[in-house]
């Protein structure tokens, strides 16, 4: 029996991981087949107070993981599968059909890439068609990418790319991007980056590997066709919630909390990008990992003493 198993571990799931640890919790983390969260896929993190060079996201979870470890967190790399969440204490299977029983649970399972969903897109994933500009830009050195969103993720895949490929299109729906100014203006000055407003991608072709857009004019409604190398999808994130039946979320599939990392289940805490789509930063994931660790520490102590 486990005082807390945390579901996940990106910054949200370490930093709670090294909490309840240190507070002698007998602590579990399933930490999923591909652990570390988005920070794996992430170049270097300019903004994670007290690094004042940056690090690289995955030498940063690496850190994160090591300190949780040392302090005694047991770490599966295991997917979570589902759980038995009518009360205390909580049931959990992972896929490889192993159950774990636990006091309480944090829940810091993330969010996942968002794809277009356009005929040709599915297929040609790992084959041209990418989420992640840092795993695999060196792939289209001196060639043509397209790059589809307005945030700062989109901004970040252009100009991550832009250090190796040829030229990269830009396309966003709208006629103005979300993503913060700074970010914005690095896009902007980069003459490699061309930006295209008021567009989409409608289709991707190619027999093996992509090679070809057709892009539509969301103003005009007029088509064309744009030879290219890749596409690299950054139009935001699903929250991962789907196996936690029991656990209210809302209309976009984030975790519902209700006060202090609480979720509708008594003893079941909540971290990181599955509740949170305000902030969506490493440093706040953390955050919530502490408080929903110190959270699930109180409720713990107060189930002992009744
Ligand atoms: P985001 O801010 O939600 O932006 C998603 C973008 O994709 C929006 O521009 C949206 O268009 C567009 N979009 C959504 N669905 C679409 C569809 N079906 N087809 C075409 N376009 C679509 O997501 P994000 O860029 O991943 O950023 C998430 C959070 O992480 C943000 O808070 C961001 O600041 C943060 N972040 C920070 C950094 C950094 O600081 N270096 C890097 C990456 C992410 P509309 O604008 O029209 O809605």
């Amino acid at each position: 029996m486990y005082d807390v198993i945390i579901i996940g571990s990106g910054p949200a799931g370490l930093t709670a991981a090294i909490y309840t640890t240190r507070a002698d919790l007998k602590t579990l983390v399933i930490a999923g087949n591909r652990w570390g969260g988005q920070l794996q896929l992430t170049s270097v993190v300019e903004n994670f107070p007290g690094f004042p060079e940056g690090i690289e996201g995955p030498k940063l979870m690496e850190n994160m993981r090591k300190q949780a470890e040392h302090h005694g967190a047991e770490i599966i790399e295991k997917d979570f599968e589902s759980g038995e969440f009518a009360k205390s204490p909580f049931t959990l299977k992972t896929t490889d059909g192993k159950t774990f029983e636990s006091r309480s649970v944090i829940v810091a399972s993330g969010a996942d890439a968002m794809w277009l969903n356009v005929p040709g897109e599915k297929e040609k994933i790992g084959r041209g068609v990418s989420s992640c500009a840092t795993c695999d830009a060196a792939f289209f050195r001196n060639k043509n990418v397209v790059v589809v969103g307005g945030g700062d993720s989109a901004m970040e895949e252009a100009l991550v790319l832009s250090r190796v490929a040829n030229k990269i299109y830009l396309v966003h729906r709208r006629d103005s991007f979300r993503a913060s100014e700074i970010m914005q203006k690095r896009v902007r000055e980069n003459e490699k980056i061309e930006i295209l407003f008021n567009s989409a991608i409608t289709e991707i072709f190619g027999e093996m590997k992509v090679e070809k857009v057709s892009l539509t004019n969301l103003v005009t409604n007029e088509n064309s066709e744009m030879p290219v190398d890749g596409i690299f999808v950054a139009i935001g994130h699903r929250p991962n919630t789907s196996a936690f039946t029991g656990i209210d979320v809302d209309e976009k599939g984030y975790i519902k909390v209700y006060d202090h990392n609480k979720t509708n289940i008594d003893g079941v805490f909540v971290a990181g990008d599955v509740h949170d789509r305000e902030y969506r930063q490493a440093i706040t994931a953390s955050g919530f990992g502490c408080a929903a660790a110190l959270e699930a520490e109180r409720w713990l102590m107060t189930k002992k003493s009744e």
